[in-house]
């Protein structure tokens, strides 16, 4: 093929710092292992907002659909005025547009980066679409609504579905993986037995086609004090969407922060890296925020372009990064603050860059 489309969405804060650099890695690998790779950038966030009048302008929302891979930057839109309802949090509306159902976020410890563990090397495949957000769980309105100034209420999407696909997406990462071909389901279907009881049967029903995996199930509480204690026994878990977003950034914490904490979103159709940490604005502007997360996150998409592909030069480009980036880690010279070095935002993506080629 003549070369991958890549689009670019920088995002807010220090995805401005982030993303840039994550591009250039990409660039070194792709020209290195063979890989024809084409970027466009389109506006979203705070920029878009103040060009375009909108935070996801109809121009992105319609030029990312013929690009082969999304790269999407953190979005600060806490910060973003209330009152316009163009100016919103756009990720959400992508995930559920293009039906990016899972949310695949590795944790990985390293021995010479602090951390409150280590030995740790386990990913959290979370669902994205459905669950507890309400910009996400309805088609219109909102899940979340007021029926008087005193009464606030939520409610929870899960489908069957959804559920199935999502475990599947699992099951194969534990298989490609092959590390224990542990498959836990987290959930909390003791309480919340029609939910998370359909989503722990979906899932089950799942790990039957993946007979070479063994397959348990978890309560979230008593995940949640199993992880803090011994994250090392965990290979792959899977998970509902709010569940999923404490749980990531818990196994964040316990290998170094959220600096170290990829993130791939996957649709049946695009897949968009897209860092578990968000736009960082108390440390935006300051060339310190560490790249490793957003990095990492450009790898997953070429990994995934390669199993979609079945490209071996994308493989090729992945394995460049992996390796490219162990290799400064554990090199120790050129990491940013958080990870207790001295670099900046760009010396530890351009080590990264010239390391993959
Ligand atoms: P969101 O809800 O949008 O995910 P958040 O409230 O979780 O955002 P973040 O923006 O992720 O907050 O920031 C949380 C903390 O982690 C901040 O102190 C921030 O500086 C730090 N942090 C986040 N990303 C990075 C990074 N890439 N490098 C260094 N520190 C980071």
């Amino acid at each position: 093929m003549a070369g991958y489309k890549i689009a670019v969405m920088l995002g807010d804060d220090i995805g401005l710092e982030v993303v840039p650099q994550t591009v250039a890695v990409i660039q070194s690998a792709a020209a290195a292992a063979g890989l024809p790779l084409e970027f466009s950038d389109f506006p979203i966030g705070w920029t878009a907002y103040q060009k375009y009048g909108e935070t996801l302008p109809e121009a992105t929302f319609e030029g990312i659909q013929s690009c082969d891979g999304w790269i999407l930057g953190p979005i600060g839109h806490a910060a973003y005025p209330k009152h316009d309802p163009k100016c919103i949090n756009p990720h959400p509306i992508l995930r559920k547009r293009f039906e990016l159902f899972a949310n695949i976020r590795p944790a990985r410890s390293y021995a010479n980066i602090p951390s409150v563990h280590k030995g740790v090397d386990l990913v959290i495949v979370r669902e994205n679409i459905e669950g507890m957000p309400p910009d996400r769980n309805t088609v219109r309105g909102s899940a979340e609504y007021m029926p008087t100034e005193d009464v606030a209420i939520s409610t929870r999407i899960i489908t069957r579905q959804n559920s199935e696909r999502l475990m599947r997406e699992a099951c194969l990462l534990a298989r490609a993986r092959r590390k224990s071909g542990r498959v836990t389901i987290v959930h909390k279907k003791s309480v919340f037995k029609l939910t998370c009881g359909l989503f722990a049967e979906a899932c089950l029903k799942v790990a039957r086609e993946f007979p070479e995996l063994t397959v348990d199930e978890c309560s979230v509480d008593t995940f949640a004090m199993k992880l803090a204690m011994r994250p090392q026994q965990y290979d792959v878990v899977v998970t509902t969407n709010i569940f999923g977003d404490i749980m990531t950034d818990l196994a964040a914490g316990l290998v170094g922060g959220l600096g170290l904490a990829p993130g791939l979103n996957v649709g049946p159709r695009h897949g968009m890296a897209q860092a578990t940490h968000g736009s960082a604005p108390d440390i935006a502007g300051k060339n310190i925020a560490n790249p490793y997360a957003m990095i990492n996150s450009g790898k997953m998409l070429l990994e995934w372009l390669a199993i979609k592909h079945d490209d071996p030069k994308a493989a090729a480009a992945a394995e460049r990064i992996a390796r490219a980036v162990e290799q400064v880690i554990t090199g120790g010279r050129s990491l940013t603050p958080d990870l207790g070095g001295t670099a900046s935002t760009a010396e530890m993506g351009g080590a990264i860059a010239l390391a993959c080629s």
